[in-house]
């Protein structure tokens, strides 16, 4: 059976806590490029350029993308043969992401109360683990910033409003709540299992590179419906007006049950960070 040991994993989620805050990924690069070519507007051309910049600046300084370094998110999947050895998991996963903020600078925005809200540090971060086939271990880590987090919803629809019903939903959240979100946006959607799965393949949904679309053709088809109406909010750049509201929509669903229909809506900003590696 093969063997990895906890330290590397510590080691390697701490190297992608610093590239995600550093490296904005080369598909959200290209897209903020690519929306800026086409949008007709000189003010939302100057914010896009802002954010080319800053996210080039960034890369070349070991800089933070954001001030608000986020909350960290960590998907893992972990092959049905593989060990794990030398400790644990979730500590030594919450150890690489204490050392990763640590090390590069990044700054601590996590309160140990929700209501409290004293003791702030930069963990422990949020994890899910899913075990799947094989002997690797996949790391997909999003440092997730709050303004966008905060601005996610969830809709227990009916399943007869079925595709119209969800696409109505998610324009009218998003038209309200875009530019709170610093726009242009990602939008991540999970539909299908239960309240709390919705959720979790909303935020699921973000770890999918730009310009990708889901393989199930349907759900494909609502992804660029979405794309083309949220765009035309002309919601904008940074919220000033324009034709680039979001730089995605994508959606991931589960089977669910006969009387349900669950939609989460989960946004991320144009610090879009997500980075993962395979062990
Ligand atoms: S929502 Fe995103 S861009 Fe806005 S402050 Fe938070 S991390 Fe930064």
């Amino acid at each position: 059976m093969r063997q990895i040991d906890v330290s590397q994993i510590r080691d390697v989620v701490s190297e992608l806590c610093m590239r995600a805050n550093y490296e904005l990924g080369e598909d959200v690069l290209h897209s903020l490029e690519y929306a800026k070519a086409r949008e007709s507007e000189g003010r939302a051309q100057e914010i896009l350029q802002m954010l080319i910049d800053n996210a080039k600046l960034a890369k070349e300084e070991r800089l933070p993308i954001c001030q608000d370094t986020g909350i960290v998110v960590v998907f893992l999947e972990i092959g049905q043969a593989l060990h794990i050895v030398g400790g644990d998991l979730f500590r030594a996963v919450t150890l690489g992401v204490k050392n990763g903020y640590e090390k590069g600078y990044l700054r601590s925005s996590i309160v140990d109360d929700p209501i409290k809200r004293e003791n702030i540090d930069n963990v422990p971060p949020v994890i899910y683990t899913k075990i799947t086939p094989g002997d690797r271990l996949k790391i997909m880590l999003i440092s997730k910033g709050c303004g966008s987090e905060n601005m996610g919803s969830i809709k227990m629809l009916k399943p007869h409003e079925g595709g119209k019903g969800i696409i109505d939903f998610v324009i009218r959240w998003v038209r309200e709540v875009a530019s709170f979100a610093c726009p242009p946006i990602v939008v991540g959607i999970g539909i299908g299992g239960t309240f709390e799965k919705a959720a979790m393949l909303s935020k699921m949904s973000l770890c999918r590179k730009i310009g990708e679309f889901s393989p199930i053709s349907h759900i494909a088809n609502i992804e660029k419906i979405l794309f083309q109406q949220v765009n035309k909010l002309g919601i904008g750049p940074a919220g000033f007006g324009g034709r680039t509201t979001c730089l995605a929509v994508n959606i991931e669903t589960y089977p669910t049950h006969i009387a349900a229909l669950p939609v989460a809506v989960n946004i991320n900003c144009h610090a879009h960070r997500y980075k993962e590696a395979v062990i």
